[in-house]
């Protein structure tokens, strides 16, 4: 008998000489002797792909049943998917047992779920789906399709609605089943975002209070961290107090640096574009510029005094029309513009800022969604001048959807968001 090293071995997988392999385990495993369990993988993999299962599962059993192998994660996920290509679905769940809940992941639990999807089981999927998957793995887009397609396909009302209330808010893009019969209402919104078959108006999912206080309170948590900024902090909150019903809030500085990437005059003009253009269509009550303070503070320093009088000319018009906050120097203007935002209920930003360092810093993982993200993505208006042609007519806004496309009720029925704009719409039973 050949006895191989971990680099012959190496060569051998490299020469895919799988036999030879083999029968070095093999060997191995009649003698009680421990294997490399990576290795061993790697030879059950190569048995999977050249569909040689019988010699896969008595491997694993004699390796396993002679102690040669511990009990790893990966390699029971293979003999799980090894028992459910050949319909053996009692041993996959027999071997699922060894595993201990903590080590198991959802790579090995969804081979169940795409059995049961394969084999049209619906019973099984929709308690498969409830009991081990549902509020413990991430499903995605693609997994909720099987779901809902098992459902369709079989004409399943009544898991339908059971379902719905499991998904409601989430963001799922069903490619409905078109053979069924399933009496589905493949919708349009119309421009009052209502569906063409119930006539219901489709909402934008916002954040809920609880939810936007947690966002609030880890941005205090994590970015005012001395005393100072706390104080300066406060002063902002109380000037937000006494200001109600703000509907926009403009980020100045990510305007003021938009294209040059540098402060000059055409700066302020951009930035009084933006606000031009809001004025068309919100009332000057309801919009707060947000800037900092070395904006105001160094135009005499930065300008000469033909500008500087110009741009100061433009900020004193701003100052009288909309609201206006200066943040304070040595602190990060995205903080106080974040604030505004979530704080103002159903209020937009102006910003071309992904802002995607805040997510790190105070986003919270809620029902396995981001929150600040979610925020982000129903508040945020991006601007942008076309042709880089810097007029009013050239200037963009591009609004988020005034609707979510989220699993939603809406009345009493449900919608689920489809492919090229469509809408599946149920009737509640
Ligand atoms: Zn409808
Ligand atoms: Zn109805």
């Amino acid at each position: 008998m050949e006895v191989y090293t971990d680099k012959t071995i190496n060569i051998l997988f490299k020469e895919n000489k799988l036999e030879l392999i083999l029968k070095f385990f093999q060997n191995k495993i009649k003698l009680g002797e421990k294997i490399n369990q990576s290795f061993f993988n790697r030879l059950l993999i190569g048995l999977e792909k050249n569909q040689d299962y019988e010699t896969l599962l008595t491997s694993y059993s004699h390796a396993s049943d002679n102690s040669c192998i511990s009990i790893h994660e990966q390699t029971i996920t293979i003999v799980i998917r090894t028992y459910l290509e050949i319909n053996n679905l009692h041993d996959a769940f027999l071997t699922l047992t060894k595993l201990d809940e903590s080590q198991i992941k959802k790579r090995t639990l969804i081979l169940f779920f795409n059995y049961y999807y394969l084999n049209g089981k619906v019973d099984e999927i929709y308690e498969f789906y409830i009991s081990n998957l549902k509020g413990k793995f991430v499903l995605n887009n693609e997994d909720y399709n099987k779901l809902l397609n098992v459902i369709f396909i079989n004409n399943r009302k009544d898991l339908y609605f059971k379902l719905i209330g499991n998904i409601q808010g989430k963001k799922i893009i069903f490619e409905y089943p078109i053979n069924t019969n399933f009496s589905i209402n493949g919708c349009y919104l119309n421009q009052k975002n209502q569906c063409s078959n119930c006539n219901n108006k489709i909402k934008r999912i916002n954040l809920s209070i609880s939810e936007r206080k947690i966002l609030l309170s880890n941005l205090k948590n994590s970015y005012l961290t001395s005393d100072t900024d706390k104080e300066l902090f406060k002063k902002f909150v109380k000037f937000v107090k006494n200001i109600n019903n703000i509907k926009i809030v403009i980020d100045g500085g990510n305007i003021l640096y938009f294209g040059d990437r540098k402060i000059n005059f055409n700066s302020y003009h951009k930035l009084n574009l933006i606000i031009k253009k809001v004025l068309k269509k919100y009332d000057p009550k309801h919009v707060l510029l947000i800037i900092h303070n070395r904006h105001k503070t160094f135009i005499k320093k930065n300008f000469n005094s033909g500008v500087s009088q110009k741009i100061e000319d433009i900020l004193k018009e701003w100052e009288t029309k909309i609201k206006v906050y200066y943040t304070p120097f040595n602190m990060n203007d995205d903080w106080f513009i974040v604030y505004a935002g979530i704080i103002y209920h159903n209020s937009l930003i102006i910003s071309n800022d992904l802002m995607k360092d805040h997510k790190f810093k105070i986003g919270q993982e809620i029902d396995f969604e981001d929150l600040f993200s979610k925020w982000v993505e129903i508040s945020r208006i991006e601007f942008n001048f076309k042709n880089k042609k810097y007029n009013f007519n050239n200037t963009e806004l591009s609004f988020p959807n005034s609707f979510s496309m989220r699993v939603q009720k809406n009345g009493d029925h449900y919608h689920i968001p489809s492919i090229n704009g469509k809408w599946v719409c149920v009737h509640n039973i």
